[in-house]
């Protein structure tokens, strides 16, 4: 029999750590899916497993260290769940899927390099706990200044009675009987040895006898909770906000999820906005926008009117932009501006003087009046 440290090119001091690297390589190198043509890797497969199995296990490692593999392979320690029978291809194989199923980037690798067929088994995996959603609706000047608001939400946390285990207490977690305690059963195809997710412990290779009283079994308990959201100056309706943390507890150490708070803005009666841009729709009468006319109008956040000057001949649709006067950018980046579309208002419901005055000035109307018009019927001229 091969020294085990040799087989895995590592020197009898190699850590637990370097141990693992070691046999990953080899055995990704030497598997049989990858082999079909080398027969002499299923041997160097079986070898490197066996190596593994013994390293990795403190127990084992010991004993190896002192007595030599033969030690291992006699009778106290041979046979039964756990134990370590002589290298055979199912046991290389579990040896394998064990080392292997560990989740975060090492289960990706392990994905990359078999496809998405192959159970991990026999470990639990660490999982985020469930992203919420939540929604909050803030006026129009709210969402201009920023504002905090408190909201209730309900989420799934650890019990704290039994630290999420789901039993009464330690000693009521058994080994699955099923699995013994390895999550995963094996089915023997010919050559091939295929392991599955056991489907009496659902892959957690222990099973709660008693359960605990508090969550009865379930590890987590509902929670209500009041949480305070910081809602930043500058948002708009649809944006959503990310609570980092703030969903269900995670499950088997993972993180908890988060909570993501989407903001419904309401209409205001008079701005509405552009981007960071305010926009305030101004009408004026015939008579200002021809004559030209002064306005005060009204600031989102200010009692402090801002002032205007409509000039003469001011027509509709013309945009005035005053710097500075609209939203802050959600993001700090400045502030946008104030844009006052002007809208002519046709005068409508006339006196019998008015319709007079107007019929008079009517008369004396002449084309420099209407400078836009006359271009129109000038090019006109041309179909006629
Ligand atoms: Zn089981
Ligand atoms: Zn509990």
């Amino acid at each position: 029999m091969a020294d085990y440290y040799e087989v895995l090119g590592l020197s009898k001091g190699a850590s637990s750590d370097e141990i693992k690297k070691a046999y990953r390589k080899l055995a990704l190198k030497y598997h049989p899916d990858k082999n079909a043509d080398n027969p002499d890797a299923e041997k160097k497969f079986k070898e490197v497993s066996e190596a593994y199995e013994v390293l990795s296990d403190d127990k084992k490692r010991q004993i190896y260290d002192q007595y030599g593999s033969d030690a291992l392979n006699g009778a106290g320690m041979g046979g039964g769940p756990g134990g370590f029978s002589s290298s055979s291809m199912e046991e290389a194989l579990r040896t394998f899927m064990g080392a292997f199923g560990g989740g975060g980037s090492e289960g990706d690798i392990f994905g990359s390099f078999f496809g998405q067929g192959f159970g991990g088994g026999g470990q639990e995996y660490a999982r985020q706990g469930v992203s919420k959603k939540a929604q909050i609706s803030i006026s129009f000047e709210d969402a201009a200044k920023g504002i905090e608001k408190e909201i209730a939400i309900t989420n799934y946390a650890e019990c704290s009675k039994c630290k999420g285990n789901g039993a009464r207490s330690p000693q009521d977690i058994k080994a699955c009987t099923t699995c013994h305690g390895s999550g995963h059963v094996h089915q023997s195809r010919g050559f091939f040895s295929m392991s599955s997710t056991c489907p009496h412990c659902h892959g957690s290779g222990k099973v709660i006898s008693i359960p605990c009283t508090e969550c009865h079994g379930a590890g987590k308990v509902k929670q209500k909770q009041k949480i305070k959201v910081p809602i930043p100056a500058g948002i708009d309706d649809g944006m959503r906000l990310k609570m980092a943390g703030y969903g269900d507890a995670g499950e088997h150490g993972g993180p908890p999820g988060d909570l993501y708070v989407y903001i419904r803005v309401k209409p205001h009666d008079i701005f509405s906005r552009e981007g960071d841009d305010l926009i305030l729709k101004l009408p004026v009468s015939l008579t200002e926008a021809a004559l030209g006319c002064k306005k005060e109008l009204p600031r989102l956040q200010s009692k402090k009117p801002v002032r205007l000057t409509i000039p003469s001949g001011t027509q509709t649709g013309k945009i005035l932009r005053i710097k500075g006067e609209g939203l802050k950018n959600v993001h700090g980046h400045g502030k946008g501006d104030l844009l006052i579309h002007v809208h002519v208002e046709t005068p409508v419901n006339l006196s019998s003087k008015q319709k007079e005055l107007l019929e008079e000035f009517q008369e004396t109307e002449t084309a420099s009046n209407s400078p836009e018009r006359k271009s129109f019927l000038d090019k006109l001229k041309v179909f006629f």
